[in-house]
């Protein structure tokens, strides 16, 4: 099963790849502030994951990691 990991201090809460994925199970975690003050994004169904790495490549601070 295809995993990511998304490193939640990296993250600025952009919220492209919660655009980008064609799951639609990223969101950010708009419970949380992170280390830069940001609400970081996070996997909300990680079992529903394809592996596709859009989100991945979307992110502009290369935050997602995709294992497959
Ligand atoms: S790898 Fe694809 S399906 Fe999985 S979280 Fe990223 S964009 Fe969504
Ligand atoms: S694209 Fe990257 S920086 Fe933007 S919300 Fe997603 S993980 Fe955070």
């Amino acid at each position: 099963m295809a995993k990511t990991i998304i490193a939640e201090n990296v993250c600025k809460g952009c919220g492209l790849c919660v655009d980008a994925c064609p799951k639609k199970i990223i969101q950010l975690d708009l419970g949380k502030l992170n280390a830069k003050g940001y609400n970081p994004a996070h996997v909300v169904s990680p079992e529903q994951c394809i592996g596709c790495a859009m989100c991945a490549i979307m992110c502009p601070d290369s935050a997602i990691t995709v294992e497959r």
